[in-house]
């Protein structure tokens, strides 16, 4: 089993409705979009007026871009197309957390999660439709994986998120967001050609213009794209290690069984630090199952000598996935002893979970795989078309 197995999903026996293969202007370099301008006639002032409109103003249609040419808009309606999200539902936290649920051009729904704090004011990002890597503590797994987002679809999460902030009064500027973190609904490295797409565009500078610090990637430890992201990107690595021996890490994370604990250390220990990146380690705290001292411990002797910082995420729980948060005396003493190992370890606060915004807590809502489904809380917006 290769990386293929975590990004294609099972053949769909519906029938699938024609694609429209149209360049996507949303996930066009400002190169690529320079070209398709000097193609239509137009000098090349155009191109990056246009990608201002797509990539800084987060336009969502170009009936906004009314300072350009109308024979140019035309052109481009006719030639391409132009991927924005509909807004399905939002759903407010007493935290201030806020997820929203898009819906695709294909009537898929996804979500983000926005994270305030005093400092910075983060999106969760998603990348695929569901997830192929099948966790057994994780809800996004339960949706199976139905299909790769688009680059298209990856960048206008950030694009709507911002529009929408700007409208709700968060932040200043039109770029209320700062940080980027991949850990909603997905696998990334699994997807890595248009997470790679993505990427660039966010951090370009006639773009948003994410600064490389503030963008974090999350994987579960796809071992031979980790070094490929750490060549090919500047952003930094987080590793979803959440276990300590191979036996107890294949039962959480059949990934594992691919990429043994030795296997992703040691990826990790290559990963590019040029720009003195510290990898996060994240590890999910689960009752009774991996949050002992003896787990402390081996975690310690794991990460040694890796510049790396650990995450411990007390478990979201998600009804009828079988693991319970761990007691909170359990996360202290865990903590303890990492940090008497000296190792720089923190508590992530779970956020939104009054909304099932938490991490691991994403799924298609009241879908066939979602343990939510009785009770839950409805979306604002109208039902996903059946
Ligand atoms: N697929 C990527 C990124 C998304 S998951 C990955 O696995 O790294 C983001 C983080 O949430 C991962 O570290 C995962 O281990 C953690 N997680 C999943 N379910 C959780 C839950 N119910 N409670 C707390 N953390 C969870
Ligand atoms: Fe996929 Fe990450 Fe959930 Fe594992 S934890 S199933 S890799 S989203």
């Amino acid at each position: 089993m290769g990386v293929d197995a975590y990004s294609t999903p099972a053949p769909d026996p519906a029938h699938a409705p024609a694609r429209d293969e149209r360049p996507d202007l949303r996930a066009l370099p400002l190169e690529l979009l320079a070209g398709l301008v000097k193609s239509l006639g137009e000098r090349p002032f155009r191109a990056r007026q246009l990608y201002r409109w797509l990539q800084r103003k987060g336009a969502a249609s170009l009936d906004e871009m009314t300072d350009l040419p109308r024979p140019l808009l035309h052109e481009l309606a006719r030639r391409s197309r132009l991927t924005t999200l509909e807004r399905a539902g939002e759903q407010r936290s007493l935290d201030g957390t806020i997820k929203w649920a898009w819906r695709t051009g294909d009537g898929k729904l996804i979500e983000s999660v926005y994270l305030p704090e005093p400092d910075r004011k983060t999106l969760c990002v998603s990348t695929q439709v569901g997830c192929a890597v099948g966790c057994t503590f994780c809800l996004t797994a339960t949706m199976g994986l139905a299909r790769n987002l688009t680059a298209g679809e990856i960048v206008d999460q950030v694009q709507r998120a911002n529009r929408r902030l700007v409208e709700l009064g968060e932040g200043a500027g039109p770029r209320p967001l700062t940080n980027l973190v991949f850990m909603g609904m997905g696998e990334p490295l699994a997807n890595y050609r248009n997470l790679k797409l993505a990427l660039d565009l966010l951090l370009s500078g006639e773009g948003p213009n994410f600064s490389h610090r503030h963008v974090t990637v999350s994987t579960s430890g796809l071992v031979p794209l980790m070094g490929r992201l750490g060549a090919e990107t500047p952003v930094k690595l987080a590793v979803s290690l959440n276990a300590t021996t191979d036996a107890q890490r294949d039962a959480l994370m059949p990934i594992n069984r691919r990429y043994p604990i030795a296997q992703l250390l040691e990826a990790c220990r290559a990963f590019p630090s040029r720009t003195g990146r510290r990898i996060t380690f994240e590890y999910v705290l689960l009752g009774g199952v991996n949050d002992t001292l003896e787990d402390a411990r081996r975690l310690a002797s794991l990460v040694t000598g890796i510049p790396a910082k650990l995450n411990l995420i007390p478990y979201n729980e998600n009804p009828g996935l079988g693991f319970a948060a761990p007691a909170p005396e359990a996360v202290q003493a865990f903590l303890d002893a990492l940090v008497a190992r000296n190792l720089t370890a923190v508590v992530r606060k779970s956020r939104g979970r009054d909304i099932s915004a938490a991490c691991g807590q994403l799924a298609r809502e009241g879908g066939p795989g979602d343990p939510r489904r009785k009770g839950a809380t409805a979306l604002t917006g109208p039902a996903e078309p059946r």
